[in-house]
């Protein structure tokens, strides 16, 4: 049989991976916190892990693994796991598989609370160099013999840098580096993460996969391309027969299990019914940013549209290689007679406010929101400048969209 496309998988994916019960057409949601075991022999199998099956809800349970299934056939990886926010999901990772005098490699361009969660790690003695990693160069030149980890964001925000992925990829293979890779920019559908050799992505379900802005939710996959027998971290316990899994393995005990950032199941259905419709909205989503950014791009009150679909946008040419389509993030310098909040002020569907990836086309001045607590210096290294406004483009129609911004430019214009 042909291999079926991107959303019939996803649409069918509850009835193929998992079994919903008695017949029904959607997947219930499983609620139960323990577990009950005829044979308290099986029990017993479950906790030392030499049968599958759930004992505690803060480590698995139904519905956050229906989830995790939809998530790592999405990914073709070897396994995933899920966490309460993307944060969890981050911190989770990275304090369970690093150690105190560790060397990483981090992107410079990083959302503000990941910059903030490495301040933690580097208070814990994990030794960090930021690099631009639009450029494989300052990768080469931050390795240390004893760097164990590149960490980056496919496309990172608000400024819309694009990382050199598959030079990154290819430097950490050779390396025997590992590649963790933030994709919440751009999911499956837009970004084949196996192609540039990441090793494990982690993502905010909390943006496109939820996609309606009323669940929070983060994940971990592994693709299966790292050779986790090359990583020294990884614990006597945690190394099992199946090599494949002894990453996953550790960040589900230490990480998951152990600081407890659970995915609530409730919170796991909500994301998988509204990870059904990623590709309609994404589809959506990129081409009403591509088409708003071309038209902002020469409009007289716009100084800077900062797009990767555009021509101009210094990682162009990689991002076409990278992915299907742009993603859904543009930020803009308007011209310097108009004040950012003023023009916020002025719009009427585009809504103020923090969030990416809904449904809803939202606007943030950057500099003074969630970048304010990184201060002028970090900012500055990001290329983030005091008048930056952050535009995520939703699903409206295109039409209603460029009315909008016609009218707040005209408004202000009087
Ligand atoms: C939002 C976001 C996060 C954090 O996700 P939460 O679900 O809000 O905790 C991490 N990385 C990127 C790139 C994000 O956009």
């Amino acid at each position: 049989m042909a291999k079926r496309g991107f959303t019939t998988q996803l649409i069918h994916a509850d009835r193929q991976l998992n079994s919903p019960e008695f017949g029904g057409a959607h997947s219930s949601t499983t609620q139960s916190v323990l577990f009950e075991y005829q044979d308290a022999q099986e029990l017993v199998d479950v906790f030392q892990g030499k049968k599958l099956g759930h004992v505690y809800s803060r480590s698995s349970s139904g519905s956050v693994s229906a989830l995790q299934n939809m998530l790592n056939h999405m990914e073709s990886g070897v396994g995933a796991l899920c966490f309460a926010t993307g944060m969890a999901a981050i911190a989770s990772t990275l304090m369970a598989l690093l150690r105190g005098g560790d060397h990483i490699i981090v992107s410079q361009f990083l959302f503000g609370n990941t910059r903030s969660l490495m301040q933690t790690l580097e208070d814990f003695g994990v030794r960090i160099s930021y690099v631009d990693v639009t450029d494989i160069r300052n990768v080469v030149d931050a390795y240390a013999p004893d760097t164990k980890m590149v960490f980056c964001e496919t496309i990172a925000n608000p400024v819309t840098q694009v990382s050199d992925c598959e030079a990154i990829g290819k430097f950490c293979a050779e390396n025997k580096l590992l590649f963790v890779l933030d994709n919440t920019m751009t999911p499956a559908y837009l970004f084949d993460a196996k192609n540039v050799k990441a090793s494990l992505l982690v993502s905010s379900l909390t943006k496109y996969i939820g996609g309606h802005g009323n669940v929070l939710g983060g994940s971990v996959v592994d693709t299966g391309l790292f050779d986790w027998r090359n990583f020294d971290n990884i614990h006597a316990a945690y190394k099992g027969a199946d090599d494949s899994q002894w990453g996953l393995t550790q960040i589900k005990k230490r990480g998951l299990r152990d600081i407890g950032a659970t995915l609530a199941p409730d919170s796991a259905s909500r994301l998988s019914v509204g990870m059904e419709t990623l590709a309609l909205r994404l589809n959506k989503a990129c081409e009403n940013a591509l088409q708003l950014a071309t038209w902002l791009n020469s409009h007289s009150q716009v100084k800077q549209v900062f797009y990767p679909g555009l021509a101009e946008h210094p990682q162009h040419f990689i991002a076409r290689q990278l992915f299907s389509s742009f993603g859904a993030i543009l930020s803009l310098e308007l011209a310097d007679h108009i004040d950012p909040v003023a023009f916020l002020n002025e719009l009427n569907l585009v809504l103020s406010a923090t969030h990416l990836g809904d449904t809803r086309t939202l606007a943030l001045p950057v500099a003074s929101t969630i970048f304010y607590e990184n201060g002028p210096e970090a900012r500055a290294a990001m290329g983030i400048s005091d008048t930056m406004i952050r535009f995520s483009i939703g699903i409206e129609d295109i039409d209603d969209l460029i009315a909008d911004f016609t009218q707040a430019f005209n408004q202000l214009g009087k």
